[in-house]
């Protein structure tokens, strides 16, 4: 039996880190593990300017406890972005890249765009200084089934920007669905993030009986267990087109669901890494975690791969149920289930 494994140190390549006190209860978690993580620009002030991305990212990295901890920030794609501030920033590396979220497809996304053709000149200038395009792949249309979001994106507005952009570099964010692998594997240009919690829920673990769990609701929804199986398959099995990207999403626990409403979002930052190892070991492929964790991201990205190796081992435990903190409260991912690696230390 295997009992420790040494990889490069991993990036996480999709974090909310929100803001205020919950930012500074949680950076710790993702800085534990990772060299650099994509920090969404979806705080409840969009970051749409160079300054903003600048303060955004020294406030997450002041709040890191690793020193060579570095957050990456995309620009949230509006269609009244001041273009000449947005390719200063693409141009200094201050956006990583840009990030599209369609209008209400999640939390804080009532700033996105509506008609995406508007912003196609937006498109054009990512696409002129190779820097990445960042998509929440969903459409959100009161015709459209929750389950089919992610297909009908792709279909009405992925496949139109695609042909439009032939060199433009696009991310498709927590890839939901075996119709969105496909997609992916069958484009070029075009690569996906996957969170653990795709790879470990189906939509019984969200919608039971006329009883919805909060904690396992999110944006896109998990789905059935063959798009379970297709991203677990794509994820493990050394394919370079898929990454690690936890979207991990925390919200209070009192503001999980308020007045019928649910807040759309999960937790797992706090075991990101012995998550993905736990996946990888059930499907036999713990010798591909080191590539999807920590080669094909910076690969796409052009960026170099982390210089430090992270040690996870095996070690027994649960997963405590709540990260308690001040007046933060929130519910762990995988919340008092077992998990049988722990990650140990960064080392040369
Ligand atoms: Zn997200």
């Amino acid at each position: 039996m295997i009992d420790s494994i040494k990889i490069i140190q991993p990036d996480d390549w999709h974090v909310h880190f929100r803001e205020g006190e919950m930012l500074s209860v949680i950076t710790k978690y993702s800085s534990r593990v990772n060299k650099r993580c994509i920090a969404m620009p979806n705080t409840s002030t969009p970051i749409t300017t160079s300054i903003e991305a600048v303060n955004y990212k020294k406030l997450i990295e002041d709040n890191s406890d690793n020193d060579n901890f570095e957050a990456l920030i995309p620009c949230y794609l509006t269609d009244t972005l001041n273009i000449a501030d947005f390719e200063y920033a693409l141009q200094n590396n201050i956006f990583i890249g840009g990030k599209l979220y369609p209008n209400n497809a999640t939390t804080n996304s009532q700033f996105g765009v509506n008609n995406i053709k508007e912003i196609y000149n937006i498109f054009e200038i990512l696409e002129k200084y190779n820097k990445t395009l960042l998509i929440h792949g969903e459409l959100n249309r009161s015709d459209i089934d929750i389950f089919d979001r992610e297909k009908y994106f792709i279909d009405e507005e992925l496949q139109q920007i695609r042909k439009s952009f032939k060199d433009l570099k696009i991310v498709l964010e927590h890839v939901s669905s075996d119709y969105g692998v496909d997609f992916v594997k069958t484009n070029n240009n075009i690569a996906g993030t996957i969170t653990p919690h795709h790879m470990l829920l189906t939509k019984k673990d969200v919608f039971k009986d006329d009883v919805v769990n909060p904690h396992h609701y999110c944006m896109p929804v998990v789905k059935n267990e063959n798009d379970l199986l297709s991203l677990r398959k794509a994820a493990c099995f050394n394919n370079s087109k898929f990454f690690l990207g936890t979207d991990s999403a925390p919200h209070h626990v009192d503001y999980k669901k308020q007045n019928d409403s649910l807040k759309a979002g999960i937790f797992s930052s706090s075991n990101s890494i012995e998550l993905y190892a736990l996946i990888f070991e059930e499907e036999n492929a713990l010798e591909n975690l080191e590539v999807f964790s920590s080669i094909n991201g910076p690969k796409f990205y052009d960026m170099d791969v982390n210089k430090n190796y992270l040690t996870l081992n095996k070690e027994d435990r649960i997963i405590p149920e709540y990260i308690e903190e001040g007046n933060i409260k929130i519910k762990n991912f995988y919340a008092n289930k077992n998990i049988n690696w722990k990650a140990s230390h960064l080392h040369v």
